[in-house]
């Protein structure tokens, strides 16, 4: 038996409040975990909780990325321009039974590096296409789902690599993920009500202003100017699905957003931290809008997975998604680089490329996509975040009357 290396407590308090606050399981609800094998005892634990909780059963899609890029090294070439059938038809008809979706990502941040881009590309294409129907659901909360993270050594060694062996660096990695779901103590449930209420209040505030467009600003050399839509609205601190029941769909999340007016974007964007995108890192590079279109990019890391990510999938050259987050705030406080989004996110300041959330303008949840984007906001069949937040980050709103308020001031909040 090896050697422990999380508080047991600790793991049972952050499972609840997975299951109970994440997604939320109700009774009789089904729900869907997906999990590496490596990490199977987590995925254990969370099917528990859910049973305890009242779910009419737990199925586990268990990953594994070290197969994954056997397949992407040995397979026949046309394998990555089909995503299985059979995968489809499970989300799709989990999603139609109502089920929950809860994700556990632990990925190593650079697993496909050496891997053909293309073969990456092509498979993303097919699976960004045949899960459509799902990711829909997913993104106007017509079904529950949470993505949160537990550590495997691949992605604990390159987040800690001076530590002392890879249990050290899974040691600490528990510690920072406990620290940013506030789990410690007991009292999780608790002070996630707080945290929401906070959020929520400074919600109520930015959309008060009704913001005509934002201007962000700092010295790493991001100078941009987005106009948001008539009927914008800022979200943070959780969703309410459509059945009414409130979800998280991140643990942790500390950000406050909303999508801009899709063809009003002008300007460049200077990534702060390196992007992971298909299993390889993109770092050292920029991005030029006009109306809202990318123009121009560059990198000095990952250039051409940062050429896919905005190419591959029709509206991954537009913005769908600006979200603000204190220079001053829990995650990024603990200094340190994740290697991923979900946590590297919620430390900065962050874009996404390509779908905006249906609920970032009125009424948006219940619009078609002909709708939406009439409204203003960016469709696409994908969306991917990318960090540009500092210390010396400023935005600056305009209100309908042409008001100038500070937002953001040296990175925090000014209202
Ligand atoms: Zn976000
Ligand atoms: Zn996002």
């Amino acid at each position: 038996m090896s050697k422990q290396l999380y508080n047991e407590a600790k793991l049972d308090e952050y499972v609840e409040l997975i299951v109970r606050q994440g997604v939320n399981i109700q009774k009789g609800q089904q729900l869907f975990i997906g999990c590496s094998v490596d990490l199977a005892f987590f995925a254990r634990k969370a099917m528990e909780a859910a049973f305890k909780a009242g779910a009419s059963n737990v199925h586990l899609n268990w990953t594994d990325e070290i197969s994954s890029r056997t397949r992407f090294l040995n397979a026949d070439n046309s394998v990555f321009d089909v995503f299985p059938p059979w995968s489809k038809v499970m989300y799709d008809t989990l999603a139609e039974e109502g089920a929950a979706f809860l994700n556990i990502v632990a990925s190593d941040p650079e697993i496909f590096k050496g891997v053909d881009p293309d073969k990456l590309s092509r498979f993303n294409i097919a699976s960004s296409k045949s899960l459509k129907d799902y990711y829909q659901k997913l993104m106007s909360s017509q079904i529950r789902w949470c993505i949160a993270s537990i550590p495997s050594a691949s992605w604990a060694n390159k987040v800690f690599p001076d530590a002392a062996n890879t249990d050290d660096a899974i040691s600490k990695l528990w510690e920072h993920i406990f620290t940013a779901a506030r789990v410690g103590d007991g009292k999780a449930v608790k002070k996630w009500q707080t945290h929401i209420e906070s959020l929520k209040k400074r919600v109520d505030v930015l959309n008060s202003y009704k913001f005509k467009s934002i201007h962000l600003k700092n010295s790493a050399g991001t100078d941009l100017q987005m106009e948001l839509p008539k009927t914008h609205l800022w979200l943070g601190g959780g969703d309410k699905a459509k059945d009414g029941h409130l979800f998280l769909p991140n643990i942790p999340t500390e950000e406050l957003f909303t999508a801009p007016q899709a063809d009003s974007v002008n300007g460049t964007v200077v990534g702060t931290m390196p992007n992971v995108y298909n299993g390889n890192l993109i770092d050292g590079f920029s991005i030029t809008f006009k109306d809202g279109k990318v123009v121009s990019y560059d990198a000095k890391t990952g250039k051409e997975h940062l050429k896919n990510m905005i190419n591959d999938i029709p509206g991954m050259d537009y913005l769908g998604e600006i979200a603000l987050v204190e220079h001053d705030s829990p995650i990024s406080n603990m200094g340190t680089l994740f290697y991923n989004t979900l946590y590297d996110e919620n430390a900065s300041c962050h874009l996404a490329l390509g779908s905006a959330y249906p609920d970032s303008i009125e009424n948006g949840g219940s619009m078609s996509e002909e709708q939406r984007k009439a409204a203003g906001i960016n469709i696409s069949d994908n969306h991917h975040d990318f960090m540009f937040g500092s210390s010396d980050m400023s935005i600056t709103g305009t209100t309908p009357s042409g008001e100038k308020v500070t937002i953001f001031e040296n990175g925090n909040f000014a209202i």
